[in-house]
């Protein structure tokens, strides 16, 4: 077993698997991630800004736990994070709906893994002409 350093506080713990935290931060950022969720759920209204605060945890680690799928902003949420292809404003997970489904048909459904340039360019490219169509047909 590995011996490594804590990214949060620093601390020399065994390192099995998943995120290089100790096992006492992983409970805090537990607790930190009901919180969150709760808070969420209370206040659609709140910026992101706002829930970081709140709750004392980095903007960083809310978007991480978006990314992740576990946590999810409600419908009525003002804050989302962007679509890593095109940029839409998501709820929760890396893409967008039309992303998706794009990115399932090319790559079947292996979107765990980081995704090719050129696959994000081009449907990034197909996701911009569809905008501009949209655009002018309002
Ligand atoms: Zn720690
Ligand atoms: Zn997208």
């Amino acid at each position: 077993m590995d011996t490594i350093n804590c990214k949060i506080c620093g601390k020399l713990f065994y390192y099995q698997t998943g995120a290089p935290i100790c096992t006492k931060c992983t409970s805090i950022l537990d607790e930190k991630f009901e919180r969150v969720k709760e808070y969420l759920y209370e206040n659609p209204g709140a910026t992101m800004q706002q829930v970081s605060d709140v709750n004392d945890v980095s903007v960083q680690q809310i978007r991480k736990w978006v990314r992740e799928e576990r946590l999810e902003f409600t419908a009525d949420s003002i804050i989302g994070v962007d679509c890593e292809i095109c940029g839409t404003l998501i709820k929760t997970g890396r893409f967008c709906k039309n992303c998706k489904d794009n990115l399932a048909m090319k790559l079947g459904k292996a979107f765990n893994k980081p995704i090719p340039e050129e696959v994000k360019n081009e449907l990034r490219e197909q996701q911009s002409a569809k905008k501009f169509l949209d655009n002018r047909l309002k």
